[in-house]
């Protein structure tokens, strides 16, 4: 009798935890989370990137928390954000006050930071008292170096410790994890000795994992490896640059290892002499398109093929594609040809094609005047 072989390995159990109307651990699925890089005292900017993390398909925000008139900043934004918001507090514990008053929804804190037992205590017992979870955030930078001399995966685990303990002597055991590095050998590794420890919800990151370019690679190869062993809860892809972008890489990465499913994903062959059409081209074009749209709810593949030959039939999970044949574009559906047009045609076609799709399957909530002005359509 054979066995069916997992590629992705069954989800460590972890314990629920609330964030404002977001679950992250249990059955919930994988939250995806991101941190403004705009000064919090500046409402309007924040809300607007709020806006857009949101759009990209965001589910919790983190926004700095530096000083008081930032903690009042709090409350206005958490007024119009639609999405829980996480208050990050480095070392005062007035600012963890004033940012629960202001509502946030998350702490991230390390109570070890804060000296004093009393002002530990008074932070838990307003946090337990709104029902607001703690992140725990341990990094290279919060290991004893006294006790480990380097970020080993054991060093940022006792850190972790330290701080998990404090607050389970208070009785508060809402609280997530996190154990970021940069090297993914060390960060895999400390995940995987944290989830032996605890059964708490494990916020997974690379940090400081630099550029664009490198820095994805990097988080998608650390954060691939631990969900694809089962660990991690909510995920946080930390680039320098516009945070939209670490949303659109997190959710590149869940939809790699199908474990959730949602907006367009482009699907292009890698071109070869059998090539028919300027295929970097239409590739990047349909990508800037799609890029623009709202995302739908659920996973649609969009396929830009090289040639009629192979194009449609190794694209044939894609819902919709285009292929080159002899001076046409021709668009397929489910791996089917279903109109020719020009070459130079192609991807007004294919946008047309996708409207058409999209009011058919209504896989936006509402089919928005964007989606029908880009594909060149009237809302009917
Ligand atoms: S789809 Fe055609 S052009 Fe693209 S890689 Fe395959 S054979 Fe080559």
């Amino acid at each position: 009798m054979s066995t069916k072989l997992q590629g992705v390995l069954p989800r460590h159990k972890t314990r629920p935890v609330q964030v404002g109307k977001v679950t992250i651990g249990g059955d919930a699925p994988i939250v995806v989370q991101s941190m403004c890089d705009t000064d919090t005292r500046d409402v309007e900017a924040t809300c607007e990137q709020i806006a857009r993390l949101v759009d990209a398909g965001c589910d919790i925000v983190r926004l700095a928390v530096p000083d008081m008139e930032a903690a009042e900043a709090f409350a206005k934004i958490k007024k119009r954000s639609i999405v829980p918001l996480v208050a990050d507090i480095h070392f005062n514990y007035k600012l963890a006050l004033a940012a629960l008053e202001s509502g946030a929804d998350k702490l991230r804190l390390n109570p070890g930071n804060i000296r004093e037992p009393e002002r530990v205590k008074q932070v838990v017992t307003a946090a337990k008292a709104r029902g607001v979870p703690i992140r725990i955030g341990v990094n290279a930078g919060s290991i004893d170096r006294s006790r480990f001399p380097e970020p080993t995966p054991e060093a940022l685990v006792d850190s972790a410790l330290g701080h998990i303990r404090i607050l389970e002597e208070l009785d508060f055991m809402d609280y997530i994890v996190s154990l970021k590095a940069f090297d993914v050998p060390t960060a895999v590794a400390a995940y995987r000795l944290m989830a032996q420890e605890r059964d708490c919800p494990l916020h997974i990151g690379i940090t400081e994992s630099g550029l664009p370019w490198a820095g994805t690679i990097r988080s998608a190869t650390g954060l691939g490896t631990l969900l694809s062993m089962g660990l991690g809860d909510t995920m946080r892809i930390s680039l320098v640059g516009d945070p939209v972008e670490e949303v659109k890489v997190c959710w590149e990465v869940l939809k790699s290892l199908n474990l959730r499913h949602k907006g367009f994903t482009l699907i292009a062959c890698p071109s070869c002499g059998r090539c028919e059409i300027d295929l970097q081209g239409a590739a990047e074009e349909v990508h800037r398109r799609l890029q623009t749209l709202p995302q739908p709810d659920h996973e649609y593949k969009v396929a830009v093929m090289g040639c009629v030959v192979n194009g449609p039939g190794e694209a044939q999970e894609a819902e919709i594609g285009i292929t080159g044949g002899d001076g046409l574009g021709l668009i397929f559906r489910k791996g089917k040809i279903v109109r020719k047009v020009k070459e130079e045609q192609m991807v007004d076609a294919l946008m047309e094609e996708l409207r058409q799709l999209s009011v058919e399957n209504s896989f936006h909530e509402e089919v928005t005047p964007d989606i029908l002005s880009l594909a060149g359509g009237k809302k009917s």
